[in-house]
């Protein structure tokens, strides 16, 4: 959709603390407004919600910080609502065929609905001209737009009505919006109903809403604003592994430990105890967790500050405990 899908380009360490903001906000909103997230197993990001969008929306991007943007909405009507519009914007379209850029020209043809999309300079002075979509609209769409709008201002709920706003899938029935910087030159995520994309998977006929966001230009955008996000907290932990059975043990420790929200670092390829607290130093890590022989027997674990050097012994069940008490809380 809008953003490049996570795992195909690498998220530089400096974009670290802004893609962990994003999400957690997200998150954070989402379920704070009685959302229940389903992460969809698509290559794409992409969270689904049931209701309420504009105000879960209006509320993330608040609490991101981001200031000046606009709640653009549309409505594109239902099916038969929708072919009347396209008829009517191939109809308006016919006169500029000469002046649209070369990409419109290929919409014109395939995708007229997407000809409004359209960034460029001159295409949009033709857009600018364009009949506005909710002239097509049926009586029974055109009354759902307007206690839609009516819902809005309910909820307080700041928005554009933007009579040319499209979106670039086509199974976005009636509502549609899109969230947009001052200066419109992008979106920032958007989304609307699609009231027949179950059924089109073979599903029941049931309503659904959705949005995406565009992670990468949220991020250029809080970059913009010159909003301030806190670094994300360093390195906690280092744990060190002494012999075969201490080295097999780590593992599901590591993952206990990073399953409790701490940042745990570790170096399998080293063997000896002196290499790997060299590496726990360089790491500046406050504290170390030794693994050795005995303790992997014993089910104990020590934990070195490594300030100062001193050392407890600790049975590994309590080891989350006492380092959540202890030392200091998750920051997860
Ligand atoms: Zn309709
Ligand atoms: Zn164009």
């Amino acid at each position: 959709m809008l953003q490049t899908p996570r795992g195909t380009q690498d998220i530089l360490p400096e974009d670290q603390k802004y893609w962990q903001k994003i999400e957690k906000t997200f998150e954070k909103v989402a379920s704070s407004t009685g959302f229940e997230k389903i992460e969809t197993p698509y290559f794409e990001y992409r969270k689904i919600f049931e209701k309420g969008i504009g105000t879960t929306v209006k509320t993330f991007f608040q609490e991101i910080g981001l200031k000046n943007l606009a709640f653009e909405v549309n409505s594109l009507g239902c099916p038969s609502c929708r072919s009347k519009m396209r008829k009517v914007i191939v109809n308006y379209y016919q006169q500029y065929l000469n002046v649209i850029c070369a990409s419109c020209k290929n919409r014109f043809e395939k995708n007229p609905m997407r000809l409004l999309d359209c960034k460029e300079a001159v295409c949009q002075e033709v857009i600018s001209g364009a009949p506005a979509l909710i002239d097509s609209l049926c009586t029974n769409c055109k009354e759902h737009f307007k206690s839609t709008l009516e819902f809005l201002d309910e909820m307080q709920v700041p928005y554009d009505f933007n009579p040319r706003l499209v979106r670039g899938l086509d199974y976005y029935t009636k509502t549609i919006f899109e969230v947009v910087p001052q200066d419109k030159t992008s979106s920032l995520g958007g989304g609307g109903r699609y009231d027949n994309l179950i059924e089109s998977f073979g599903g029941q006929p049931i309503g659904a809403i959705g949005v995406s966001f565009g992670i990468e230009r949220i991020i250029l955008e809080i970059k913009k604003q010159e909003i301030e996000i806190p670094e994300t907290p360093k390195l906690e932990l280092f744990l060190v592994q002494l012999g075969d059975l201490a080295t097999k043990k780590s593992l599901s420790l590591l993952f206990k430990l990073y399953n409790q929200g701490f940042r745990v670092s570790v170096a399998l390829e080293k063997t000896g105890l002196k290499s790997q607290l060299k590496v726990a130093d360089r790491l500046k890590v406050p504290y170390s967790l030794i693994l050795g022989q005995r303790e992997a027997r014993d089910n104990t674990i020590i934990v070195r500050n490594m300030l100062d050097g001193s050392q407890d012994t600790i049975d590994l069940k309590k080891l989350m405990d006492y380092l959540k008490k202890r030392l200091f809380p998750p920051t997860s």
